[in-house]
C-alpha cells in the first residue's frame, strides 16, 4: 500500500513536470549599436560604462519580454525602441544628418515564422520608425512604404508626426560639417562628387541598431533601424530597409540583422545569403556569418557586421570592422555586452 502510494506520487510528480520542461524552450536575443572605427583609445572610461549599460538595458529589456513569453516580434521591437531613444547611436533620436542638415530614417522588421515583414525609407517625423515598420507589416498589404507616403500611412493609424528637428545632435551636427570640409577638399583636388564620396573614411557610412530574437515558441524575429549615412544626398536608402539585405529572418534558417556600408550589404544581398548558407548548405549561423562577412564582403571593400540568431537559441556577431556594438543573453547564456574587438 506504502509502496503504491509512493508510485503513485512518482507518477504524479512526474506528469507535473512535462509542463516545466515544455516551458524550457531555449529564447535568446543578441542587439547591435552598429559597427565601425569603434577603438578603445577613443573612449574615456565614462563614455565607455554609459555605452555599455546603454546595451545591456536594451538587452535586458528584449530578454525580459521573452522570459516572460512574449514574441520574438515584440522582444526586438522592444530593444530597438530603447537604442532609437538613446542619442548614442545612429537611429532615432541619434541620426546622423543629411546633406540638408535634416535627418532621413530607415528601418524594417521580419517575422520567421510566416516570414511577414514591414519598411519604411526615408521617414522624418516618425519617432520610432521600427514601431512603423512594424505597422506596415501588420496593418499595411505592403512590405515597403518611403517618405511622404508612409508618414501619412503613420497618421492614418494614429502614430504621432514629430518635428524633425527632435533628432538634432550636437556631435551627429559636427560630423556633418566634418564631412562636407573633407568632400569640399576632395572636390578641390578635382574630384567629382561620386569619387568624394568614396573617399570619405568609413565612420561616416556607418552606424545603426538592430535585433534579433528567438521565443518560447521557438519563432524567430529580426529589425533593424538608423539614421543612414552622414552627408547623404539625392534621397540615398542604404540597406537597413531592404529585406534581404539589411535585415531577414525565417524559422527554417535563421534571422539577421546588418549593420555596415549599406551599398555592399545590398549588392551582396547579406542577410538572406547568410539564411541561404544555413538552409541549403547546412552551415551553422557562425559558419555562414564568418563566410559572408570575412570572405565575401571583406575582400571587395564591404564593411560591417551582423548578429545572428537561429531556432536553436545559437547566436553569432561576425564583424570585420574594429568594433561593434552588441550584446547578448540567451536561457543558456549571461549577458554579454561587448564593443571592441577583443572584448
Ligand atoms: N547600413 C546602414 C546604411 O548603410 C549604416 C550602418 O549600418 O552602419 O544605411
Amino acid at each position: 500500500m506504502y509502496n503504491t502510494s509512493l508510485r503513485c506520487i512518482a507518477l504524479l510528480l512526474s506528469l507535473l513536470s512535462i509542463p516545466a520542461q515544455a516551458t524550457q524552450s531555449p529564447i535568446a536575443i543578441v542587439i547591435h549599436g552598429g559597427a565601425g572605427t569603434i577603438e578603445k583609445s577613443k573612449f574615456s572610461p565614462e563614455k565607455e560604462q554609459a555605452y555599455r549599460a546603454k546595451l545591456q538595458e536594451a538587452v535586458e529589456a528584449g530578454y525580459a519580454v521573452l522570459n516572460k513569453g512574449g514574441s520574438s516580434l515584440d522582444a526586438v521591437t522592444t530593444a530597438i525602441k530603447i537604442l532609437e531613444d538613446s542619442p548614442y547611436f545612429n537611429a532615432g533620436k541619434g541620426a546622423v544628418y543629411t546633406h540638408d542638415e535634416a535627418h532621413e530614417l530607415d528601418a524594417s522588421i521580419m517575422f520567421g515564422k510566416t516570414r511577414e515583414a514591414g519598411a519604411v525609407a526615408g521617414v522624418k517625423h516618425i519617432e520610432n520608425p521600427i514601431d512603423l515598420a512594424r505597422l506596415v507589416m501588420e496593418k499595411s498589404v505592403h512590405v515597403m512604404l518611403s517618405g511622404d507616403g508612409a508618414e501619412a500611412f503613420a497618421k492614418a493609424q494614429g502614430m504621432p508626426i514629430v518635428d524633425n528637428k527632435m533628432f538634432d545632435t550636437e556631435h551627429r551636427y559636427k560630423a556633418l560639417q566634418r564631412a562636407k570640409r573633407k568632400m569640399e577638399h576632395a572636390k578641390q583636388q578635382n574630384k567629382d562628387y561620386q569619387a568624394a564620396h568614396k573617399s570619405l573614411e568609413t565612420a561616416y557610412k556607418v552606424g545603426t541598431v538592430g535585433a534579433v530574437a528567438l521565443d518560447k515558441l521557438g519563432n524567430i524575429s529580426a529589425g533593424t533601424s538608423t539614421g543612414g549615412m552622414t552627408n547623404k544626398r539625392y534621397g540615398r536608402i542604404g540597406d537597413s530597409p531592404v529585406i534581404g539585405a539589411g535585415t531577414f529572418a525565417d524559422n527554417a534558417s535563421c534571422a539577421v540583422s546588418a549593420t555596415g556600408h549599406g551599398e555592399y550589404f545590398i549588392r551582396y544581398n547579406v542577410a538572406a545569403d547568410i539564411c541561404a548558407r544555413v538552409q541549403y548548405q547546412g552551415q551553422t549561423i557562425e559558419q555562414a556569418g564568418n563566410a559572408v562577412i570575412h570572405d565575401v564582403l571583406k575582400p571587395v571593400g564591404g564593411t560591417g557586421g551582423v548578429i545572428i540568431v537561429d531556432t536553436k537559441g545559437n547566436m553569432s556577431m561576425p564583424f570585420n570592422t574594429k568594433g561593434m556594438y552588441r550584446a547578448s543573453k540567451s536561457s543558456s547564456q549571461a549577458t554579454r555586452v561587448a564593443i571592441f574587438k577583443q572584448d
